[in-house]
Formats: structure tokens, C-alpha cells, sequence
């Protein structure tokens, strides 16, 4: 597609055009497709920027993957279709395995997403075929299996764009949870101990650039970071920035003069 250079919406429309990409390739669900226009609604709110409440969830994030003794990425289609460089690089700087998760799981579409994400460097992709021999209590079939080796024994899960109920099942399971969610009122949103709430092509980039730079620092430095971190509190300002945004909008001459 060509998308001038100039237009206002180019972003936007680059990340849907990766998505079709994505779904023509097998990767990424019609369903996923959805998902990611419920959440540029709510990048619309946010202002389509980074914002001071998801930088201060990436940083926490990064810490607490450093802190982990054992991390897994949960990868599904739109990730692995938006970001699958950044997937590896963060597995590469933070020591965290990368693991196929679907919520629509179909033998050939997680064995698209490893081929994509090993064709992206990857070195090891969990969770697909064989691999993902054991189960979540309480999850409905195919969105309860995992892989042994990866989400089942991890302490820090990062789950960006998950659903509320597999949030909250790894929730149930003791696990730490980060996911990286536009919807800052989604039940993964509020279930999660750490909500980025930004879009993930912006945010994995940060992420990756943030466990770098905490990379050398001790133990005691980086649990006070996740230790002073609170996540309601950072729901709540993403909140309220959307509120102010808007209230400052709706004083504004909305017309656009052409
Ligand atoms: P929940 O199940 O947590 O209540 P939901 O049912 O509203 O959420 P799901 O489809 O289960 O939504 O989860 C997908 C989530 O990912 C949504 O909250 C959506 O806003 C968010 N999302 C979609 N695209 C992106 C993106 N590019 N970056 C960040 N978040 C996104
Ligand atoms: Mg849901």
C-alpha cells in the first residue's frame, strides 16, 4: 500500500498494514484483528504517545524481568506480526524465553508465529506442537496449554495484548505479571502487576532499551524499583490523562479548517 508521507494517520496505518501482512501469512487471527482496533481507540485517547504512566510501568517491567528467575514472553499473532524483532531482542537482553500463547490456537498458526519468530533470530520458540503438553487449571481447552518448560514454571510472565481470563488464570498460578495493554480498564489491565499502558510497537522498544540500561545495576537497586511501583496508581493516572485530555479538547474549536 502507499501511504504518503505526509498523512496524518500514516503510523496508524503502517501497524494495520503489518497486521494484514500478518493475518495473509497465517499469523494473526481475524479476531486479532479486532483487538487492534479496540485498542488504537484508546491510543487515539492517550494521544498516540508514550505518556509518563506507561514509561514508569516499563521501567518496573524491566526490573522485574532482570529480578526473574525464570521469564517467558508470551507471544500471540499480533505481537509476533508487530514486533517480532523486539520480542528477540528482548529475550536476548533480559534472558527471558519466548513462548507461542493463542488464544485461538490452531497447530498451524502457532507453527507460522515460530517460523516468523525464528526467521526474526530467535533461538528457541516454546509452546508449539509437542511443547505445549501442559495445562492451566480452570481455562476451557486449547487456551489452557502451555509448555513445561516455559509458562508453566515461570515466575515472571510478560503477556502483552492477553486476555483477561488467561491474566487472571497466571494470576491464580502465582505468577508475576506484566502485560503491555492500551486499555488501561481491561480485566488483564487491572489483573496484572505491572500495565504498560501503551501501544506495543512503541513500548517493546522501551522495554528492550530499558533492561539494557538497568542491565548492570545490583539486585537491592532493582527491587526497589518494583517495590515502589504501584500499579493502581499508574491505572489511575492513565486515567486521568485521558480525562484532562479530553476535558482540554472539549474547550477547543474541534473543527478542521481545510
Ligand atoms: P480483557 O479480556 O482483558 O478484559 P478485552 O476482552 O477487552 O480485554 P482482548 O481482545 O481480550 O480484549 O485483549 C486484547 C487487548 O489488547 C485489548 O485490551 C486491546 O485494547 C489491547 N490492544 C490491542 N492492540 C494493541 C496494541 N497494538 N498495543 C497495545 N494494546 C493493544
Ligand atoms: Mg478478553
Amino acid at each position: 500500500m502507499n501511504i504518503p508521507a505526509n498523512h496524518p494517520r500514516r503510523e496508524s496505518l503502517l501497524i494495520r498494514e503489518k497486521l494484514v501482512e500478518g493475518f495473509k501469512k497465517g499469523i494473526v487471527a481475524p479476531e486479532g484483528l479486532i483487538a487492534h482496533g479496540r485498542g488504537e481507540c484508546f491510543d487515539y485517547l492517550i494521544g498516540e504517545k508514550t505518556q509518563g504512566f506507561a514509561l514508569k510501568a516499563i521501567e518496573a517491567a524491566a526490573a522485574a524481568l532482570l529480578l526473574a528467575n525464570h521469564a517467558v514472553i508470551s507471544v500471540n499473532g499480533n505481537v509476533a506480526a508487530l514486533v517480532p524483532e523486539h520480542v528477540v531482542k528482548l529475550a536476548e537482553a533480559s534472558g527471558a524465553l519466548i513462548e507461542v500463547n493463542l488464544f485461538y490456537r490452531t497447530r498451524e498458526r502457532e507453527e507460522a508465529i515460530k517460523q516468523f519468530l525464528l526467521s526474526h533470530g530467535a533461538r528457541e520458540v516454546l509452546g508449539v506442537g509437542e511443547d505445549a503438553s501442559a495445562t492451566i487449571p480452570e481455562l476451557f481447552s486449547e487456551r489452557r496449554r502451555v509448555s513445561p518448560r516455559g509458562i508453566l514454571i515461570a515466575d515472571v510472565v510478560l503477556v502483552p495484548l492477553e486476555d483477561g481470563d488467561r491474566t487472571e488464570a497466571l494470576k491464580r498460578l502465582g505468577k508475576y505479571v506484566i502485560t503491555i495493554d492500551l486499555n488501561p480498564l481491561s480485566r488483564t489491565a487491572r489483573a496484572a502487576d505491572i500495565t504498560i499502558v501503551d501501544n506495543v510497537v512503541r513500548a517493546m522498544p522501551l522495554l528492550v532499551e530499558k533492561v539494557s540500561e538497568l542491565k548492570g545495576e545490583d539486585r537491592g537497586f532493582l527491587k526497589n524499583i518494583v517495590s515502589s511501583y504501584n500499579n493502581n496508581e499508574v491505572l489511575q493516572e492513565a486515567l486521568r490523562f485521558i480525562t484532562h485530555r479530553l476535558l482540554e479538547l472539549a474547550s477547543k474549536d474541534l473543527k478542521l479548517h481545510a
